[in-house]
C-alpha cells in the first residue's frame, strides 16, 4: 500500500508531540515570558501611521539593512561583528541547526532548558545529548566538559538566564565550555532585559562564542523578531541558510520605531524587575510554595500539588505553565510570567484558593 505517512515522514518526526500553545482567551495569561505592557498610545500612533504608508505590495529589505544598524546600536555590538537576523529566535536555532546537520553531528545543551533545543534538532536530524544541571539548577562544568569532550558537538546552546529555571549561570563554569567546545557556543540571551549581563562585549575573543537575542520578552512578541550576532566567519554561512525574505516589512518597519523608544522598553522591564522581587517574596512568605531565585520575567517555583494547583488557577481564570512531568527534575515545578502588578495580584489570589 502507498502513501503511507509511516513510509514517507520520517521516524523522527512521527515520534514528535507537536508544540502544544493552550487556549488563553479571556485568561489572565502569564505562561509565555510576554511583557505585559503595550507601548503608549502616541507610539502606537505613529506605528500606525508608518503601518498605513508601508509599501506591503513589495518583498521587505533581505539585508534589512536600517534594522539591522539599529540592533547593532542596541547591542553595542563591537566593531567588526556581524548580525543575521530571524523570525524570532526560534528560526535562528533552526538555522543554526540546519547549517551543521551533517550525518552523525550533535548538539549539546543543558537540561532543564527550553524544550526547542531538542525539538529543533530533532527537525533537523541531529542527535541531542541534554547534560543534567545540579539539583539547585546551577551549571555543573565537570559533567558539561566531559560530554562536550565525549560527543565534540557541532553546537553548544547555553541560555543565559535559562529557562525554565530562571538563573543566570556562572561565568567561570561557562568560560570552561567555550574553551572546551570543538564547535559554535550559542550564549542565548532571550532573558537579558531582566538580568542586565551579556557576552556581547565577548564576542571576537572567542572565535568559537556567537550570541543570540529576542525582542520576544521586551513588549515584541508578535513581531516575531530574533537575531546571533558573532563573527562572519560563522554567521556568513548561517545567512546561506536563511530564507532570503524572513523578516516582512512590518516586522522591520514597527520593530524600527519600537527600538527609538529603547528608554521605555527599559522602563517596562524595569517595572517587571520589581514586580519580580515583589512576588518572588510573596512566594517565600507562602508555606506551601518554594520559589527559585530568577534574573529573567519569570519565577519558577515548587509546591506539593503541581497539577492540581494548575488545574486550579486555570478553573479561576489564570493561566501559568505547569512542568510537572515534563522533566524529572521539574517534579512539582509550576512557571508564572510576571505581569502588570493587578495580574500578579489576580495570580497571588487564584493562587492561595487553589493551594488551600
Ligand atoms: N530562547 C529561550 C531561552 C526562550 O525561552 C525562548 C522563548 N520561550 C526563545 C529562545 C524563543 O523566543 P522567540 O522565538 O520568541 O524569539
Amino acid at each position: 500500500m502507498a502513501n503511507k505517512p509511516e513510509d514517507v515522514i520520517r521516524d523522527e518526526i512521527r515520534a514528535l508531540q507537536p508544540y502544544h500553545v493552550p487556549d488563553s482567551s479571556g485568561m489572565v495569561k502569564l505562561d509565555a515570558m510576554e511583557n505585559p505592557y503595550l507601548l503608549p498610545k502616541e507610539v502606537r500612533e505613529r506605528i500606525g501611521a508608518l503601518v498605513a504608508g508601508a509599501e506591503i505590495n513589495r518583498y521587505p529589505d533581505a539585508a534589512a539593512t536600517r534594522l539591522k544598524q539599529r540592533l547593532a546600536e542596541m547591542l553595542g555590538l563591537p566593531q567588526g561583528m556581524e548580525l543575521v537576523l530571524g523570525n524570532g529566535s526560534d528560526e535562528i536555532i533552526q538555522m543554526l541547526m540546519l547549517a551543521v546537520a551533517r550525518p552523525g553531528a550533535t548538539v549539546v545543551g543543558v537540561e532543564p532548558a527550553f524544550v526547542m533545543f531538542r525539538l529543533i534538532a530533532a527537525f533537523c536530524g541531529l542527535r541531542f545529548v541534554g547534560v543534567p544541571l545540579r539539583a539547585d539548577f546551577s551549571l555543573d562544568p565537570e559533567r558539561l566538559v566531559a560530554a562536550i569532550r565525549e560527543h565534540q558537538p557541532a553546537l553548544v546552546f547555553i541560555a543565559y538566564p535559562n529557562n525554565p529555571t530562571g538563573n543566570l549561570f556562572d561565568d567561570e563554569a561557562i568560560g570552561r565550555v567555550i574553551d572546551a567546545a570543538p564547535g559554535i557556543v550559542v550564549i542565548d540571551e532571550a532573558y537579558h532585559a531582566f538580568a542586565g549581563r551579556t557576552y556581547v562585549q565577548k564576542l571576537g575573543q572567542h572565535p568559537n562564542l556567537l550570541v543570540m537575542r529576542t525582542l520576544s520578552k521586551s513588549g515584541l512578541a508578535g513581531l516575531r523578531l530574533g537575531l546571533i550576532a558573532g563573527p562572519g566567519e560563522w554567521l556568513q554561512h548561517v545567512e546561506k541558510v536563511r530564507l532570503p525574505y524572513n523578516v516582512g516589512v512590518l516586522t522591520q518597519l514597527v520593530a524600527e520605531e519600537a527600538l527609538q523608544h529603547g528608554e521605555l522598553l527599559d522602563a517596562q522591564a524595569a517595572a517587571i524587575r520589581s514586580e519580580r522581587s515583589r512576588l518572588y517574596a510573596e512566594l517565600e512568605r507562602e508555606p506551601r510554595t518554594t520559589p527559585y531565585p530568577s534574573d529573567a520575567n519569570f519565577i519558577l517555583f515548587r509546591t506539593g500539588e503541581a497539577q492540581r494547583t494548575f488545574e486550579g488557577l486555570k478553573a479561576r481564570g489564570v493561566l501559568i505553565k505547569n512542568l510537572h512531568g515534563s522533566h524529572p527534575a521539574l517534579a512539582g515545578c509550576l512557571r508564572v510570567t510576571l505581569g502588570t502588578r493587578e495580574e500578579n495580584d489576580r495570580f497571588l489570589g487564584a493562587l492561595k484558593e487553589s493551594l488551600a
